[in-house]
């Protein structure tokens, strides 16, 4: 039986099991890339990802009237505008990715997020990963934790009419959506960033 190629993995591959179609990695490994953008790199947490958030928001702060940072917010703001209307969570169920993507942007802003927040999460991301040693051959696993911590800003618990705060019933963030939506959050990042590490700029 052909078993998964990733070092000191021993379980079969999907095909081999039966379980899925990939020849190359097993079930739990394909489930494992589908959420966090790698085969092997965990999700970055939220503490993990603070300092970075602290120096990349003093940086934003800072820098305001540079034209990558301002360019970079009204990015995201266009992103935002422009992501058509903002759907309830059950009628975007089985939508293909990229229009799921969109609907992650309406969401925030119909949540009102502050594009230069997104920013600073967006920012945070790339310096941990630098950080992590992570380059870019594994841009994936990037781009799928920069979708991660901003569709995390707008998918927390909402309201009722009842005032009950209600689990959040978006569906858990994973798969293509979050590649359609990191794709275009890493191009902003990298415009905004111009080839420098943040790091870089604070000192
Ligand atoms: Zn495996």
């Amino acid at each position: 039986m052909s078993r998964c190629t990733l070092p000191g993995c021993t379980r079969p591959t999907q095909a081999a099991a039966g379980n899925g179609h990939s020849a190359r990695y097993c079930k739990h490994h394909v489930e494992f890339h589908r959420r966090h953008g790698s085969y092997w790199f965990r999700s970055l947490t939220a503490a993990e990802l603070e300092p970075h958030r602290k120096a990349a928001r003093a940086w934003i702060r800072g820098n305001r009237d540079d034209f990558r940072i301002s360019r970079a917010i009204s990015s995201i703001e266009g992103l935002m505008q422009n992501a058509g209307p903002w759907e309830n969570a059950y009628s975007i169920r089985g939508r293909p990715p990229k229009e799921r993507a969109n609907f992650a942007l309406a969401r925030l802003r119909k949540a009102g997020i502050d594009p230069a927040v997104i920013l600073e999460r967006i920012l945070a991301v790339a310096m941990c990963c630098e950080a992590r040693g992570i380059d870019e051959r594994q841009r994936e696993f990037r781009r799928v934790q920069m979708a991660k911590v901003v569709h995390r800003l707008a998918s927390g618990t909402h309201k009722t009419t009842s005032g009950f705060p209600l689990p959040s019933k978006y569906p858990r963030s994973e798969g293509n959506v979050l590649r359609h939506l990191g794709r275009r959050l890493d191009d902003i990042a990298a415009f905004a960033l111009d080839g420098r590490s943040i790091e870089e700029l604070v000192a």
